[in-house]
C-alpha cells in the first residue's frame, strides 16, 4: 500500500479522516506539489521558452509524458490515449467523430440512469443531428425491483436494435450502483450489429482492469481526478483505437493542438491531425492542470500495476461489503459478485437525509450521499469507495460503528 505517498485530510481531532470518496476526488499524491513547482519554476525562469527548454524537453511534448502511464491503466497502446480537454468535452468531440447517423442507422443505446452529463451530451448530439431522443435514444434499465442490469439484457437490447444502432455508449463502472459491466462482451455485441462502441470510464479508469485495445472498443473517455488522483478539475483522458489513428474521413471539431506537431507552428489553415488520440487535442496542452497527474501516475506502477491493485481492491471491497451486510435495514445496491463491481459499495437509505454527508464527515467518515435518483421514493444513496492505493482494512472495519452512530 502506498498510503504514505498521499496527503490524508485530517478530521477535527487531527487524525486522518476515513476517506472513501476517491471515486469522486482522489487524494493528493505527495509528489504533486513538486511537479507543479517544477512547472512554475520553468515558467518563472524561462517564460515562453519553457515550451522548448527545461526538464524533459519543455512543455511542447507534455502530453507524451503521460501516454505510457495512462495506456497501462486502460490497456492501450501509448498513441491510443491522451490527456486533454475534459470528460464531457471529450465525449462531445468523439461523438462528433464516431456518432454518424445515416439512414436507418441512427440510434444510440446507453444504460438508464447514466451520469447526467452523459445524458446531456447524448441528447445534445442527437439534437445536433436533428434527431429526437424519444425515437433515437434507447436506455436499458434493470428488471423492476433490481438495481443491477443483467448483462444478458444489455446484449439482447443491442441485438434488438440491430441495424438501426449507430452507437453503443456504455459506462465501465456505473457511477451510482457501482456495477462493473462486461465491456468486452458489450463491445463485441455492438460490433456484431455494425454499431460503433464508446465507453465512459469515469469510474473505471484506475479502478478495474481494462483492455481497450484488445477489446477493440472504438473510443473511450474518462476523468483523471477520480481514481487517478489528478486533482480537482484535472483534464480528462480519451482513447481512440489504433484502427482510427489515421482517418482523414472522420469529422472532427479540430483545433491547432490536434494538428501534427511537426508543422503546427507553420500556421496553415489545412488541418492535418497528429497520429492517434493526440489528434483529438484541441487547445494548448494545460501544463499546470496535468502536472499532478504526471506526478501521480507512477504510483500505479509502484503498486504493481492495475492487476495487483485490483486484487487488493477486491479484498477491501469484499470486507466492506461483508461489514455493511451485517447492519440491519441497510439495502446494498451493489452486486454481491466481486467480478461485477469495482471499488464501491452503494447503500440505499429510505427517508430524507440532507445532512447525512456532513454528519458522517463530522464523525470521521468521508463518503458521498445523493438524494433520490434511484427509484423516486424519496430515499437516498450512500456511496462508499475504498481506494486500494491509500485505504486500509482497518478503515473498512471502522465503518459500521461510525455508520451506526450516525444513521
Ligand atoms: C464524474 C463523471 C463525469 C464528469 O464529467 P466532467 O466532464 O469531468 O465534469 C461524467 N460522466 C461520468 C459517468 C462521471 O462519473
Amino acid at each position: 500500500m502506498l498510503r504514505d505517498q498521499f496527503h490524508l485530510p485530517a478530521g477535527p481531532d487531527g487524525n486522518p479522516l476515513i476517506y472513501f470518496c476517491g471515486n469522486s476526488l482522489g487524494l493528493q499524491p505527495r509528489a504533486a506539489e513538486a511537479q507543479l513547482q517544477e512547472e512554475l519554476a520553468s515558467w518563472r525562469e524561462r517564460g515562453v521558452e519553457g515550451w522548448w527548454g527545461g526538464p524533459d524537453g519543455g512543455w511542447l511534448g507534455y502530453h507524451r509524458r503521460l501516454q505510457e502511464g495512462l495506456a497501462r491503466i486502460v490497456g492501450a497502446q501509448p498513441e491510443e490515449v491522451v490527456a486533454a480537454n475534459a470528460l464531457t468535452v471529450n465525449l462531445h468531440l468523439l461523438m462528433v467523430s464516431f456518432f454518424r447517423p445515416a439512414g436507418r442507422r441512427s440510434k444510440i443505446i446507453m444504460e438508464s440512469g447514466a451520469f447526467p452529463s452523459d445524458q446531456h451530451a447524448v441528447r445534445a448530439q442527437l439534437a445536433f443531428h436533428g434527431l429526437d431522443p424519444v425515437d433515437h435514444l434507447i436506455e436499458v434499465r434493470p428488471e423492476p425491483g433490481e438495481s443491477m442490469i443483467d448483462p444478458v439484457r444489455i446484449i439482447t437490447a443491442i441485438e434488438a436494435v440491430g441495424d438501426e444502432l449507430a452507437l453503443v455508449l456504455w459506462s465501465g463502472v456505473q457511477y451510482y450502483t457501482g456495477q462493473f459491466f462486461p465491456l468486452e462482451e458489450i463491445t463485441a455485441a455492438g460490433h456484431r450489429v455494425g454499431a460503433t462502441v464508446g465507453l465512459d470510464l469515469a469510474h473505471a479508469a484506475g479502478n478495474v482492469p481494462l483492455s481497450l485495445h484488445e477489446w477493440d472498443c472504438d473510443f473511450a473517455v474518462w476523468c483523471n481526478y477520480k481514481y487517478l488522483n489528478g486533482g480537482p478539475g484535472a483534464p480528462g483522458g480519451l482513447f481512440v483505437h489504433e484502427r482510427h489513428a489515421q482517418r482523414p474521413d472522420l469529422p472532427r471539431f479540430a483545433g491547432w493542438w490536434g494538428h501534427r506537431q511537426s508543422d503546427r507552428f507553420a500556421m496553415k489553415a489545412e488541418f492535418i491531425p497528429e497520429y492517434g488520440a493526440a489528434g483529438w487535442q484541441v487547445s494548448t496542452v494545460p501544463v499546470l492542470g496535468l502536472a499532478p497527474l504526471l506526478a501521480g501516475l507512477p504510483l500505479f506502477d509502484a503498486a504493481g500495476g492495475i492487476a495487483a491493485l485490483r486484487q487488493r481492491s477486491k479484498e477491501l471491497t469484499q470486507a466492506l461489503y461483508d461489514e455493511l451486510a451485517q447492519i440491519p435495514d441497510l439495502q446494498l445496491l451493489t452486486s454481491a459478485d466481486p467480478e461485477q463491481r469495482g471499488a464501491q459499495v452503494s447503500v440505499y437509505l429510505p427517508g430524507h437525509r440532507p445532512d447525512l454527508e456532513h454528519q458522517l464527515s463530522a464523525a470521521g467518515l468521508v463518503v458521498d450521499y445523493r438524494q433520490d435518483n434511484y427509484d423516486g421514493s424519496g430515499g437516498g444513496v450512500l456511496r462508499l469507495a475504498p481506494a486500494p492505493l491509500y485505504n486500509s482494512l482497518d478503515e473498512v472495519r471502522a465503518v459500521p460503528e461510525l455508520l451506526l452512530r450516525t444513521l
